[in-house]
């Protein structure tokens, strides 16, 4: 089941809401390691996070820091006071009877992040914008795991800090969707405030969507898709709502508002609970936590350096002359930060030059230093070495503390005998051309330097040889 199968012409509307897990050193409000990937349950708590009564929270500065941090690179305006509000409801993995959270006064508001990527045809960049409603802090609840017989509580990652980011109703398919998780997680790791690993509930996403006909103003009911753990059961997820939902205006009916679970089993989304109104959590300030405040310098020294951001990296790329579909392929491999610091200094804008140092930026130059690296890209560039020589000189370079003057000037000489005897067989093939170059015709100097390549197979050094060409042809 999917949309092109439908009748009548829908226009779909997505928004999400994002959990990112920090990757402070401790946890929001008390002092407990915030690393419990390898913890046995319930061992790595305290009194804070597991909501003894008369435990009094304290702040943790790096959150604050990273919320700003992240906030600003969403686009957002961050809010100089910020507070933290409780947030009442009873579930067994939350002990206190409410989480701590940002109701009121946010991190920050009204930001928007472009997202541009590579479409299903791997040659096409598509480009759209989504509005960030807002981006606040809060604690992670416990984890229940649901056995047969008997549910089993671990309050390990209570207390864990949140950032919990609401895009605006902006995305208009699964696939925009899929792409915008893809550079958030780009942008989250990018900052190092998250380790983002879907798999690992680093980032959670719900999803939003509701479809309407084409023409429409008001939006469809929405259906509120919960804790969808992978890019993959996202997009799907997404795409089997847009078909089911197809199929019920098709029929004329009207859709249900709802909160739905994706079942990764039968590949369909089921029926949670619907939603009659909201819930009250009767929001409140917390009494125990003061607000944040800052003075607009302090502000300033937490923003995100817009320079290093994925995109602004993308755009680098671009202009040193990289085709996008490479700069997808270096972004893919986590490279493009290291193709773009390598390529702004050996390049200029010249296509060609940025797809050679790309090609070796994929296969890898991490034996080498990053002095080192440029010194072997300036030689690839500037002496046209043949990817043979290229090859050598890497593993030479890797092998040996030489420098680059050095391993050539010794492959050069290995060479060169070979070379002397390439070119003497090249001009006993061609007694014609040789007359006619000593005769003053000099444009020849590139069919010899064609005719000695092939006979070395390309594994010769263009410059070494047009010298020895030099040398013996002008004897
Ligand atoms: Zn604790
Ligand atoms: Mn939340």
């Amino acid at each position: 089941m999917n949309n092109t199968e439908t009748q009548n012409a829908y226009e779909v509307t997505i928004g999400l809401e994002i959990h990112v897990q920090l990757a402070t050193r401790s946890k929001m409000f008390c002092r407990c390691n915030n690393d419990s990937e390898n913890a046995e349950p319930n061992t790595n708590v305290c009194p804070i996070c597991m909501g003894y009564p008369g435990t009094l929270p304290v702040t943790n500065k790096q959150a604050l820091e990273f919320g700003v941090l992240l906030a600003s690179a969403l686009g957002c305006e961050i809010n100089k006071f910020q507070r933290f509000d409780r947030k009442n409801y009873f579930y067994p993995d939350l002990p206190k009877g409410y989480q701590i959270s940002q109701f009121f006064y946010p991190v920050g508001e009204h930001g928007k992040v472009e997202v541009d990527y590579l479409g299903e045809d791997r040659k096409t960049k598509k480009e759209f914008a989504v509005g960030i409603t807002r981006l606040h802090l809060e604690e992670d609840a416990g984890k229940l795991t649901h056995g047969t017989t008997e549910s089993l509580v671990d309050l390990n990652r209570c207390g864990t800090p949140l950032a919990e980011i609401v895009t605006g109703p902006d995305i208009h398919s699964p696939e925009q969707a899929r792409a915008f998780m893809y550079e958030l997680q780009r942008i989250v790791r990018s900052l190092g405030v998250s380790m983002a690993d879907m798999e690992k509930g680093h980032l959670r996403v719900d999803g939003n969507i509701s479809i309407r006909p084409v023409g429409q103003t008001e939006l469809g009911s929405k259906v509120e898709i919960k804790n969808l753990n992978s890019f993959k059961f996202l997009e799907q997820a997404l795409n089997y709502e847009v078909g089911r939902q197809s199929e019920i205006l098709d029929k004329g009916e009207v859709v249900v508002q709802e909160t739905r679970g994706w079942d990764e089993k039968t590949g369909t989304t089921i029926s949670q609970r619907i939603k009659e109104g909201s819930v009250d959590y009767r929001y409140f300030p917390d009494p125990d936590l003061p607000p944040v405040v800052y003075g607009l310098e302090e502000v300033g020294k937490m923003v995100a350096d817009p320079e290093r951001l994925p995109r602004k990296l993308r755009e680098k790329a671009k202009s040193l002359g990289l085709p996008y579909d490479r700069v997808v392929e270096l972004q893919d491999m986590a490279k493009l930060e290291e193709f773009v610091e390598l390529a702004t200094d050996v390049v200029g804008q010249d296509a060609t030059r940025s797809v050679l140092v790309a090609n070796w930026v994929v296969r890898g130059m991490e034996d080498l230093s990053s002095d080192k690296r440029r010194e072997f890209l300036r030689a690839v560039l500037e002496k046209s070495l043949s990817n043979t020589i290229a090859t050598q000189l890497l593993k030479e370079l890797i092998s040996s503390d030489r420098s680059v003057e050095e391993v050539l000037a010794n492959l050069s000489q290995v060479d060169s005998g070979a070379i002397e005897e390439a070119v003497a067989q090249v001009m006993v093939d061609s007694p014609q051309e040789v007359e006619r170059y000593r005769a003053g015709e000099a444009k020849l100097i590139g069919f010899f330097i064609g005719q000695v390549m092939s006979k070395m197979g390309g594994g010769a050094e263009p410059a070494l040889v047009k010298e020895i060409l030099d040398r013996l042809l002008t004897k």
